[in-house]
């Protein structure tokens, strides 16, 4: 059997409940159009899951509504009929988003006839094949939803809300006991809690000073599924940061996702780990990327971010990226430090992404695009200074790392919690070491740029090639 589930955006949402509790408190419609991510190979369960990305709301008029109840709700075809003439151009599909103002949280026997006649009547006319989507909201903002093709229904098992916050609407989110393992966390953060973690999956983007440290404070907080991508071996250089590792992996040339995975797994704590050693660029990468719930970039190349940056937006995949930077004062002996800042970065739409914050860098980019595909022509282009060659390695300390790692995984606790309240929702944060102090840092999106400022791409999900970036 597949999977399917829903993701959505704060912004939608918003616009949807508006559209659907009418001040006179009987029933409203919308629609939802949305992008498709379509899984062959879910990697926890190696079965195919469909994700349904939010877009676009469309409303539908007034003149076009011909009843309204506290129960029920028709409307006249036209808004629709246009949506699903759109939906056809680019493989979209549609939802149709109603309220039930007086609470119930299931679809009811008029839901079930009315329904059923609408979306039939919508494959008689366009021959479509192609699954539509119900959803709920209910009066206290649960949600419930369910995929109808060929006159069938089935259940979407989980709908996210994400934006500043990542609302999780599952069945059991609030009746499942947590296991004792978390039972101090509960104390602070509730059940709920360690119920959304063992529920969602999370993939750590490099296993390195920063990815180690993100990996095990995960699993310790009780992370059900976690994905780690990293191409390496452990060398003697990673041991003073590398968390899980010892001499002897270097010398059995041990690779950084099984290290970290096999001390993940030695706390015994039922967390399932995925590893793939390979590049994020990787084409084997695609599917499993298109699974998780979350991500930390903990990649130091200008490639992986640009890859992590465009799945925030194309997959409504939130991501947090970090960095540590530390620079010295060139040919001083002993070293003068003149930066220690650390960086977390939260990107999804609606946030100015890694191209228009500077973090990531086009040439260089391009430069480990080319040493990677074409090694000669990287080697003659650095020798005439066309790109930029590797340089020196950059210095590493394990308490800036992993005190980076715990920010980022912090932060996650904020955005499924919202213990900062008011103070939550921060899109960058700069920790400076030596002065001890925390900042938030704003930016502004480039008219430009083609992955914030541009909406095409804000839950497109699949597209040829993938993220429309050729490598
Ligand atoms: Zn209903
Ligand atoms: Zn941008």
């Amino acid at each position: 059997m597949s999977l399917d589930t829903l993701t959505i955006t704060e912004e939608h949402y918003e616009q949807l409940k508006k559209a659907t509790f009418r001040s006179d408190g009987k029933e409203g419609a919308a629609f939802l159009l949305c992008g498709r991510s379509k899984i062959k190979n879910e990697i926890w369960t190696g079965k195919k899951e469909e994700r349904f990305l939010s877009r676009e709301v469309h409303l539908i008029p007034d003149e076009e509504i011909i009843s309204s109840s506290t129960a029920d709700v028709t409307f006249k075809h036209e808004t629709y009929l246009k949506i699903l003439k759109l939906a056809e151009e680019k493989d979209f599909a549609v939802a149709l988003v109603h309220s039930h103002p007086k609470g119930h949280l299931y679809f009811s026997k008029t839901d079930d006839v009315g329904e059923s006649g609408f979306f039939q009547l919508a494959s008689n006319r366009n021959g479509s094949k192609r699954p539509q989507l119900s959803l709920i909201i209910e009066r206290n903002e649960n949600l419930i939803a369910r995929v109808w093709q060929n006159n069938k229904t089935r259940p979407i098992a989980l709908i996210r809300v994400i934006g500043k916050r990542i609302t999780l609407h599952y069945e059991g989110k609030h009746t499942q006991l947590s296991k004792e393992e978390f039972a101090r966390q509960a104390l602070a953060f509730g059940p709920a809690l360690n119920n959304d973690l063992q529920r969602i999956k999370v993939a750590v983007i490099g296993c390195g000073g920063t990815g180690s440290p993100t990996a095990m404070l995960l699993a310790r907080l009780g992370i059900g599924n976690i994905l780690l991508i990293d191409d390496d071996l452990v060398e003697k250089t990673n041991l003073n940061r590398l968390h899980g590792s010892s001499a002897s992996d270097v010398k059995n040339k041990k690779s950084k996702v099984e290290v970290v995975k096999n001390a993940i797994q030695a706390m015994e704590l039922d967390t399932i780990v995925k590893t793939i050693k390979g590049t994020v660029e990787s084409k084997e990468c695609q599917d499993a990327l298109k699974s998780v719930d979350l991500i930390f970039g903990c990649t130091d190349d200008h490639l992986g971010r640009m890859i992590l940056n465009r799945i925030a937006y194309c997959y409504l995949i939130p991501v947090i990226d970090m960095g540590l930077a530390i620079k010295v004062q060139e040919n001083t002996s002993p070293p003068i430090l003149q930066t220690l800042d650390g960086r977390i970065t939260y990107l999804f739409p609606n946030e100015v992404c890694l191209l228009c914050r500077n973090v990531i860098n086009p040439k260089k980019a391009y430069a480990e695009t080319l040493r990677k595909n074409n090694p000669q022509e990287y080697e003659k282009q650095v020798k005439e200074e066309y790109v930029e060659g590797e340089g020196n390695p950059s210095p590493s300390v394990v308490t800036f790392t992993t005190d980076l790692a715990s920010m980022a995984v912090t932060e996650l606790i904020d955005r499924l919690q919202g213990f900062r309240g008011e103070h939550s929702g921060a899109a960058e944060r700069r920790r400076k070491y030596i002065t001890c102090e925390e900042r938030r840092t704003g930016a502004a999106a480039r008219s430009e740029c083609p992955v914030c400022s541009n909406k095409k791409y804000h839950g497109r999900g699949d597209m040829i090639p993938f993220l429309d970036i050729s490598l």
